[in-house]
């Protein structure tokens, strides 16, 4: 389990981090346009504070000089773009982009984030906008650890807040260890530190192809369909502008490019239009 007590002190840090981002951003945020209101459903002028926990390559990524780089990087310009609003990312832990949502501080969170049913509780979400799934990664040698049940008992390394971190809380007899990013977990593994970590997919296998963590490979099926969204305060205006955006870019092919850009591959089959 993750400790009750860990989950909620993140949870409040995150809370206060964003306050905080809500506190300081106040002076440069340009008060909504008058004529925006019954307008509703149109961006044009907008400017968009999108938040991002840039550790999760090819998703997002700092670039050497720092700029922010990625799939959902160059998917939510493409958005912006389309939708006439201007994106300005904000990069936060990735278990303070939903209270950062629900304060207010940013307008929406584009971050390989799962739509799922216990986060729909207190954001929204935009339509599907890739597909995504558990994998299990452990030790190049390792020959024992092939399924999920195979993990009982073992060390667990996950990032906090997510769905990976969710399906090892489960494991009966599993001891988790979390950490803020993926490439942290995934570096415990490489270094001899647990036994396996669980993780998104294209993510573990993105940081073993690019060799940055050596030693490791995954196992076994992906454990999970997880399909992620861009997320948005409840009830957010730009969610039909988004979704407007969403379908047209994967209508005239914008949204294949980038995948290509990213995955070398087009991309594979269709995406429903709604994950739950
Ligand atoms: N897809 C996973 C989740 O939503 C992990 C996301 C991430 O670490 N950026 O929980």
């Amino acid at each position: 389990m993750i400790k009750r007590s860990q989950f909620i002190k993140n949870t409040v840090l995150g809370l206060s981090g964003a306050l905080l981002l809500a506190a300081c951003n106040g002076g440069d945020q340009p008060a909504a346009a008058p004529e925006a209101d019954g307008a509703a459903s149109s961006a044009a002028g907008d400017t968009w504070t999108v938040g991002t926990e840039p550790a999760f390559p090819p998703f997002e990524s700092q670039g050497d000089g720092g700029e922010l780089v990625g799939f959902d990087i160059d998917l939510m310009e493409a958005i912006g773009e389309r939708a006439g609003a201007t994106v300005e990312f904000q990069s936060l832990p990735f278990d303070g982009l939903i209270p950062s949502l629900q304060t207010g501080a940013i307008d929406a969170a584009i971050s390989g984030m799962t739509i799922t049913e216990e986060r729909e509780q207190t954001v929204d979400f935009s339509r599907p906008y890739f597909r995504a799934g558990l994998a299990i990664a452990v030790a190049e040698d390792d020959e024992a650890i092939k399924t999920l049940s195979d993990l009982e008992n073992k060390a667990i390394a996950v990032q906090i807040g997510t769905t990976g971190a969710n399906q090892a809380a489960d494991i009966p007899g599993a001891e988790v260890s979390t950490f803020d990013s993926a490439p942290l977990a995934l570096q415990e593994l490489s270094n001899g530190n647990v036994d396996a970590v669980i993780n998104d997919a294209p993510v573990t296998l993105d940081a073993i192809n690019s060799g940055n963590i050596p030693g490791v490979k995954v196992v076994g099926e992906l454990l999970t369909e997880e399909y992620y969204g861009i997320a948005l305060p409840s009830d957010s205006p730009n969610i039909e502008a988004i979704n407007t955006a969403l379908d047209e870019l994967i209508e005239d092919g914008t949204y294949a490019e980038i995948y290509e850009k990213w995955f070398g591959t087009e991309p594979e089959g269709e995406l429903p239009e709604s994950a739950l």
